[in-house]
């Protein structure tokens, strides 16, 4: 079933939009049958939990840690983690720094917003962003590359308004490029869009969508 439901999705998707197969909670082998398919995106949100399965698994898989990260856990992840999604802080992105520097890496991130019209929801907003990227704080980190945003919608059937707050990402996303990233190409991936929602993120300009229960099925 999930070679299946990863051809589903993947002939849903535009070639250059990125699918992160998210595993959190699933056994190796629903992993090991996804990357037998051709998958070799993952993601995953609890730290410990990534760190054992990259031990266990092939070691081409690229590792995307997307749920809400702890400053002092990231020394976990950063030998080997591919992408980090869920960056909402100056605090985590300065030890996601000095860990990079340990282990002579520059990680890529992507900087969280809070787009959902929830209060419970991690990120941060436009303003604040903007304020970060023009201190000197921000400026002093060799080590980590911002290579984008990252937003959750509120968990609604009202598929308005989950449209309207992916505009606003993909509406952040293109100020900064034209701005703060103008000569930053790299600069460049918006993840939005998770099973129930990611053809509307699609449509509104997502370039990585992170999809769990579609593939693997429900929540264990
Ligand atoms: C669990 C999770 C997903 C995937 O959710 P599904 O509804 O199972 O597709 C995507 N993004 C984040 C941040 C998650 O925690």
């Amino acid at each position: 079933m999930i070679k299946e439901n990863l051809n589903r999705i993947k002939s849903s998707l535009p070639e250059q939009v990125q699918l992160v197969a998210v595993s959190k909670t699933k056994p190796l082998p629903f992993l090991q049958e996804a990357y037998d398919a051709g998958q070799r995106h993952f993601g995953e949100n609890r730290v410990q939990e990534l760190a054992e399965k990259f031990e266990a698994l092939p070691k081409d898989i690229h590792w995307h840690m997307i749920g809400h990260l702890q400053s002092k856990k990231v020394k976990y992840i950063a030998p080997f983690v591919h992408l980090i999604h869920g960056v909402d802080s100056l605090k985590l992105l300065e030890e996601i720094n000095k860990q990079a520097l340990k282990n002579e890496r520059i990680i890529d991130c992507l900087l969280q917003f809070h787009i959902a019209n929830e209060d419970t929801k991690f990120g941060f907003s436009f303003e604040e962003v903007v304020e970060l990227l023009g201190s000197a704080d921000f400026y002093q980190l060799k080590n980590v590359r911002i290579v984008g945003v990252m937003g959750m919608a509120t968990f609604t059937d009202d598929a308005k308004i989950v449209r309207q707050e992916f505009a606003t990402l993909a509406n952040y996303f293109s100020l900064l490029k034209n701005n703060q990233f103008k000569f930053a190409p790299y600069f460049s991936e918006i993840s939005m869009g998770m099973s129930g929602d990611y053809l509307i993120a699609v449509e509104e300009g997502s370039t990585m969508v992170r999809v769990g229960s579609s593939i693997f099925g429900g929540r264990s």
